[in-house]
């Protein structure tokens, strides 16, 4: 293993057993539920939207290490992003994830999610690492599409 392959897994072990931003969210504006059936990973994602911006991200994740790991890391991106932004490093991020010939150059605020690009080389760990952004997907859409500070719920985001 190279040293890069090495400081990689420790980053993914590390969201995988500390993951930031775990649980549930009182007061959350949306809230998504999110199924990878082919993995076994079920998560939900709770957001706090005003004003257009993500004012609090939550995810409750029941998934593997490397769903886990990406939604950690996710969470801690997302905080305080106006949803457009929101959306173009989930853009940004599937870009990476689904590009397989050629390793793609993140943001630096995206610098621990280059992590995951050694999962591409396990076309089914792939959807384990989408999942949250997929989901996240979602929320941005039923955010946008919600009256302010209605709560709601978004449709269930299927790898499938
Ligand atoms: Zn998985």
């Amino acid at each position: 293993m190279s040293l890069s392959d090495e400081l990689y897994r420790e980053t993914i072990l590390d969201h995988y057993h500390n993951p930031r931003n775990q649980g549930e969210m009182d007061g959350a504006t949306v809230e998504v539920e999110g199924v990878n059936p082919l993995c076994g990973d079920e998560l939900t994602l709770f957001l706090d939207v005003a004003e257009g911006s993500i004012k609090d991200i939550k995810i409750k994740s029941r998934g593997c290490s490397i769903n886990t790991a990406s939604g950690s890391m996710m969470t801690e991106l997302m905080a305080g992003l106006p949803l457009e932004r929101a959306q173009e490093l989930v853009d940004l991020f599937k870009f990476m994830m689904l590009n397989k010939d050629e390793t793609v150059e993140l943001p630096e605020e995206m610098e621990d999610l280059e992590a995951l690009q050694g999962v591409k080389k396990y076309p089914v760990r792939i959807k384990c690492a989408l999942l949250p952004w997929n989901t996240l997907l979602e929320g941005i859409e039923t955010a946008r599409e919600s009256e302010a500070g209605k709560p709601v719920k978004g449709k269930t985001v299927s790898t499938e």
